[in-house]
């Protein structure tokens, strides 16, 4: 059975507590990353998840907002990603962990690792915190050990 989930629209809705996310991602034209070790690999078109954690100031609200956002300074491998596709959907869990989510997907038929190490440089755990999966899957579709009163936004 899959838990209750709270529906939000508004990213001011988003919990500001800490905690782990999903970000599903539609890339529309194929994209090359300047890191040296993703040069040789274009990212094709397509669906991805990204898996984050947020413990700092405003949580997973600033966190969610700050990703949705297409023009900022480029910091981490996503940033690279979001400033040039669209975040559709995002699932949102005070308390829990992103490399859980990335053990669950990766057991899912479908799922691949695009490019190894991608968001997962501080993790000795994941192969990499960014995932492609087939594009007639949405976060809802998806099996994740959720409890209940995770939230989902979704970009009306
Ligand atoms: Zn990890």
């Amino acid at each position: 059975m899959v838990p209750q989930s709270i529906k939000i629209r508004k990213t001011m809705a988003i919990s500001a507590k800490g905690g782990s996310y999903l970000l599903l991602i539609d890339l529309e034209k194929p994209l090359i990353l300047p890191q040296k070790q993703f040069l040789k690999t274009p990212l094709e078109s397509g669906r991805y998840l990204y898996a984050g954690s947020a413990y700092g100031p405003g949580g997973l609200r600033a966190r969610v907002s700050r990703h949705i956002k297409k023009r900022k300074p480029k910091r981490w491998h996503i940033d690279y990603v979001t400033t040039k596709s669209a975040i559709k959907e995002a699932l949102i869990v005070e308390d829990a962990k992103e490399c859980d989510f990335i053990s669950h997907l990766l057991e899912i038929e479908g799922i691949i690792v695009p490019l190894k190490g991608f968001g997962s440089s501080d993790c000795k755990k994941c192969p990499s915190h960014f995932l492609k999966i087939p594009e007639t899957l949405s976060l809802e579709d998806i099996p994740l050990n959720l409890p209940e009163g995770f939230m989902q936004w979704q970009r009306s």
